[in-house]
């Protein structure tokens, strides 16, 4: 397929090296071009998200955030504008189930179709294919989305025919993950001050609950290192606070989540934002009077 790949930070860079390798003809768009020439592979480097799309089939986005998917789709020199009609745009990035439903209409008002297509793992899952990727949308826009999904990830979920439908899946299993990394940092915090190795604590909690989620995450918080971020904390404050909106919209309380988006502004607020979004654990340590 003839590809254009918008957005080269942490995750994009790997889902786009993906692409290529598998075959596909992909031009790159990256705000600061840097990271589109070190890709290190022989690709198209764009000058605009518009001229990235100009000729595709599909263009994928893998953006920070509301505003940055906005300005790069709606934007002077945005995607909207520029994207053949009948080519499908697939948003890949974590972003609000509002945002997700203003992109279908867009896309709709051009006789462009849009996806969402969010991901979960980390970046170096998206560097061995291994994201799951929930998708959410017309039927028709999902098989011809299929290729990318296979390029990116291991295993595809169909949340809905509505793209937002995705956007809250992801939110929602973020917010999981999230209220599993503050629990990590208080039982931790607690452990360590009665005088019990950590490790002992992530064996004894891998075995009982059998997922690399909790295995990777807890060797992160075991270890106390959370550079380099491999998520960002601030982004991960951002999907805490996306999953507290589709809960209001959903009328569908959602009480730990407001405590753990609390948590992880307490870690913004010490200076924490840049690192990984595992360093919550650091504000219970913090709290417990433990050295950090
Ligand atoms: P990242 O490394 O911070 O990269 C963010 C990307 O967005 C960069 O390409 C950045 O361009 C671009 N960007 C930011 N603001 C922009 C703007 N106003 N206009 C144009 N481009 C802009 O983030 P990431 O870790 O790859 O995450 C990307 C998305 O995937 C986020 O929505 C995140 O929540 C989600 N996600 C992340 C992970 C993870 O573990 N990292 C896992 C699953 C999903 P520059 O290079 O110019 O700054």
């Amino acid at each position: 397929m003839n590809l254009a790949f918008i957005g080269l930070g942490n995750m994009g860079s790997a889902m786009a090296r993906n692409l290529i390798e598998a075959g596909h003809r992909v031009t790159v768009y990256n705000r600061s071009r840097a990271k589109a020439e070190a890709l290190g592979v022989a690709v198209r480097i764009a000058a605009s998200p518009a001229e990235a799309v100009d000729a595709c089939d599909a263009a994928i986005t893998m953006l920070a955030d509301d505003p940055a998917v906005l300005e790069v789709v709606t934007g002077e020199s945005g995607i909207a504008r520029a994207l053949p009609a009948g080519s499908v745009h697939i948003g890949c990035s974590t972003i609000s189930t509002a945002l997700g439903r203003r992109l279908a209409a867009e896309h709709a008002a051009r006789g462009q179709q849009y996806v969402s297509a969010p991901v979960f793992g980390r970046p170096d899952a998206a560097a061995a294919k291994k994201l799951l990727v929930v998708a959410a949308g017309d039927a028709a826009a999902l098989e011809r989305s299929q290729a990318v999904f296979e390029a990116i990830g291991r295993q595809t979920f169909v949340a809905g025919a509505e793209p937002w439908q995705a956007n809250a899946v992801k939110v929602c299993g973020n917010f999981m993950i999230a209220s599993m990394l503050e629990s990590f940092g208080e039982a931790n915090a607690t452990l360590r001050k009665a005088g019990v190795d950590p490790h002992l604590f992530l064996d004894v909690m891998s075995t009982l609950f059998g997922s690399p989620v909790y295995a990777n995450y807890g060797r992160i918080i075991a270890d106390e290192k959370f550079t380099p971020a491999g998520f960002a904390l601030r982004l991960g404050f951002k999907d805490c606070r996306l999953a507290i909106d589709t809960a209001r919209e959903c009328n569908a309380p959602m009480p730990i989540a407001s405590l753990v988006h609390d948590r992880l502004l307490e870690a913004i607020a010490l200076g924490m934002g840049e690192i990984d979004w595992s360093a919550i654990a650091r504000v219970s340590a913090l709290h417990a009077g433990l050295p950090v």
